[in-house]
């Protein structure tokens, strides 16, 4: 009997309460993981329990990346900031990557890690970089609107499969300087990083698309799932 993997899953924490789009849970158990969801709190300690305890992390979208997490005064096309939910998933993520426990980080969660990690973001692409393909799409969330190329010999492209994917795309913050110790594996036919990963941890990977509202149906999607469940059950 194979163990299925424990995957801790942060989550939008508002108002007293706490949100998971239910496609994050879903892909996670389709994979072979056993999904269950991080709760607010103001104790560190907890998060480093959790961390002792859990397989693996899964960093979920959200709002803005506080500036002052990368060192910027706020521009005026920053949205909403969270920045409790900022200083939980930066523990959160120092924490696993110490421990080189996996960590699989999707749009926001690629935001959080690379400014964690000491790189900077864009607070607004549609401001700070004219010219830039419609990457808050209006189609449905599981069509993928544009194209993505995946650097050679990414992890990433071990992972998904295939060098050019189509992607869905719900972000107005990318990254501007790739944090050290990370590289770039996936672009958009604009420039804009599309996906980065550590290059020295086992499975440190972030996307900026959300492959939980394609994996149903898209093949490179299934297998970035796949991919991390895999890498949380073995040691
Ligand atoms: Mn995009």
């Amino acid at each position: 009997m194979t163990t299925r993997p424990l995957i801790a899953i942060t989550a939008v924490h508002d108002n007293g309460n706490t949100f998971l789009q239910k496609d994050y849970s879903e892909a996670v158990r389709a994979a072979g993981g056993v999904p269950f969801v991080v709760p607010h709190t103001a104790e560190p300690e907890l998060l480093d329990t959790l961390c002792e305890r859990v397989d693996g992390l899964l960093l979920s979208g959200g709002e803005d990346i506080d500036p002052n997490l990368y060192g910027e005064e706020p521009l005026p096309g920053i949205g909403a900031v969270t920045p409790e939910r900022d200083r939980m998933e930066a523990r959160l993520a120092q924490r696993f990557m110490a421990a080189d426990k996996p960590v699989f980080a999707i749009c926001r969660g690629l935001q959080l890690l690379n400014a964690v990690a000491g790189g900077t973001l864009y607070q607004d692409i549609e401001r700070q970089c004219p010219d830039r393909l419609q990457h808050r799409q209006i189609a449905p969330r599981s069509h993928p609107t544009h194209r993505v190329d995946i650097e050679p010999g990414s992890l990433l492209e071990r992972v998904a499969g295939s060098a050019r994917i189509r992607v869905n795309s719900f972000h107005h913050q990318a990254v501007k300087q790739t944090a050290p110790g990370f590289r770039v594996n996936a672009v958009a036919s604009d420039g804009t990083v599309e996906g980065i990963e550590s290059v020295t941890h086992r499975f440190v990977l972030a996307v900026q698309w959300h492959p939980e509202n394609m994996a149903a149906t898209d093949e490179p999607a299934r297998r970035l799932f796949a991919a991390f469940v895999e890498a949380c059950r073995t040691r």
